[in-house]
């Protein structure tokens, strides 16, 4: 494993966006008649599951497929379920997706489920994994990792987005809150926030740490934060829990905070949405809202070729179906119209050196994406470091041959992982 000298030629060329001073409540889209629910395990036709198509659920129902599922997902409504059938994402991973059809009457007319809550990290694992900002509770309470650090982040990792720091600007006193009560759950030492250092919070985060971030792209990237402010290097193929520090969204937080408050699961997804003239809209939408319901209501067309990329211009992936729905974890959706996108190319690369001035982790990227066209993916990592990338995107935003390189490092990271589980 190459080890080189971290972050030396940094030039960062975008800059984030600033959330407005004072911003308007976002717009509510109406429960739709169908919800789309993604549960992170493939189905298992051996198996006999513990749901199926035609159950009633109930709003705030726990939904798992087998009685020795650790993975769980919760009914955002009351309901039926129209159908469970298998889900493949980009990588071909299968998991398993279910279409909840909306009682409206019935979740409506009824109070969500409540839950036994406990001060404590395996309580809050037992039933809040997917409140809105996707809370990292498996994380948390692992018996395996041991975090000493919380980190949450008002400022959005990816350009566009300000779904965190609109959180923090309505909701400081619930952040305040929720780190006392992470606190008290997790027994972690040291909680610190990330904020924008141009964004104005009136009052402070009191005894909380803050950690002023810059507007320059990348530096809200976990792996930036370690390092500017954490002065830790993570290493080739960690991740910060590695290193004991944990990251969680400013809208995270808020949602537990509500759910302790209430004994109850919330549903309603904070969203920056980025139209086809590149207009921005902010949106309240319950998870498992099909993408189209939020076009529709902002009478955004969407043509068959269009792109929807679900997270930020930098780190999204596109996906083809306006059907894919609103997740725990989604802070942004960008729709681009066909005639705009810009155009891969199988062009090789012209050497013109513009991947490496810009990669913040100084990894050869000429030399690196042509062992990954290739599919050799240990001489990749080897000896070109593809696992000290941090995926900031920014060598395929700059590359002038259009080689979609970012696409082909998180393959070849996924397909690197796969060769060594197999091994
Ligand atoms: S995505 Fe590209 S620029 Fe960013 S760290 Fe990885 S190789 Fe470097
Ligand atoms: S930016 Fe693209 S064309 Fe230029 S050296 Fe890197 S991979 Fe090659």
């Amino acid at each position: 494993m190459i080890k080189r000298s971290f972050f030396t030629l940094t030039h960062p060329r975008l800059n984030y966006d600033l959330v407005e001073p004072d911003p308007k409540e976002p717009e509510s889209i109406p429960i739709p008649s169908n919800l789309i629910l993604l549960l992170n395990e493939p189905i298992d036709s051996t198996k006999e599951a513990l749901i199926k198509k035609g159950d009633t659920v109930k709003k705030g129902e726990k939904l798992r497929l087998y009685t020795e599922s650790r993975e769980y997902t919760i009914s955002p409504v009351a309901g039926t379920i129209g159908a469970i059938d298998i889900y493949s994402d980009d990588f071909g991973n299968t998991s398993t997706y279910l279409v909840i059809k909306n009682d409206q009457s019935q979740t409506t007319g009824t109070d969500s489920i409540t839950y036994d809550l406990k001060d404590d990290i395996a309580s809050a694992d037992e039933y809040l994994r997917t409140l809105p900002g996707a809370p990292p509770l498996k994380i948390l309470a692992s018996n395996d990792i041991k975090i000493n650090t919380i980190v949450i982040t008002c400022a959005d990792t990816d350009l566009l987005s300000t779904t965190n720091q609109y959180i923090a600007l309505k909701f400081l006193d619930q952040i305040k809150e929720g780190a006392q009560l992470l606190k008290r759950m997790t027994r972690v030492a040291k909680l610190c926030v990330t904020v924008p250092e141009n964004m104005n919070i009136q009052g402070g985060f009191d005894t909380i740490q803050v950690f002023k971030t810059s507007m320059e792209y990348p530096s809200n990237l976990p792996a930036m934060v370690l390092k500017d402010h954490l002065n830790m290097v993570l290493p080739a193929g960690k991740t910060p829990e590695d290193l004991g520090v944990c990251f969680m969204t400013a809208e995270a937080v808020i949602s537990l905070v509500k759910a302790y408050k209430t004994k109850s699961a919330g549903f309603e997804k904070i969203l920056t949405i980025i139209g086809k003239q590149g207009t921005s809209y902010r949106v309240k939408a319950t998870i498992g809202t099909p993408l189209r319901k939020i076009f529709n209501a902002f009478s955004i067309h969407v043509n068959e070729q269009d792109r929807i990329v679900i997270g930020g211009p930098m780190k999204g992936f596109a996906t083809y179906t306006p059907h894919h729905p609103v997740q725990p974890d989604m802070d942004t959706v960008i729709i681009q119209d066909r005639d705009i996108i810009p155009e891969l190319s199988d062009n090789p690369c012209v050497n013109c050196g513009k991947c490496i001035r810009i990669c913040p982790a100084n990894i050869p990227v000429n030399i690196l994406v042509r062992y990954l066209e290739a599919d050799q993916y240990d001489e990749a990592a080897d000896k070109y470091d593809l696992e000290s990338c941090i995926e900031c995107g920014l060598c395929a935003y700059v590359c002038t041959a259009r080689i979609p390189i970012y696409q082909y490092i998180r393959l070849g990271k996924h397909e690197l992982f796969k060769l060594r589980a197999d091994a």
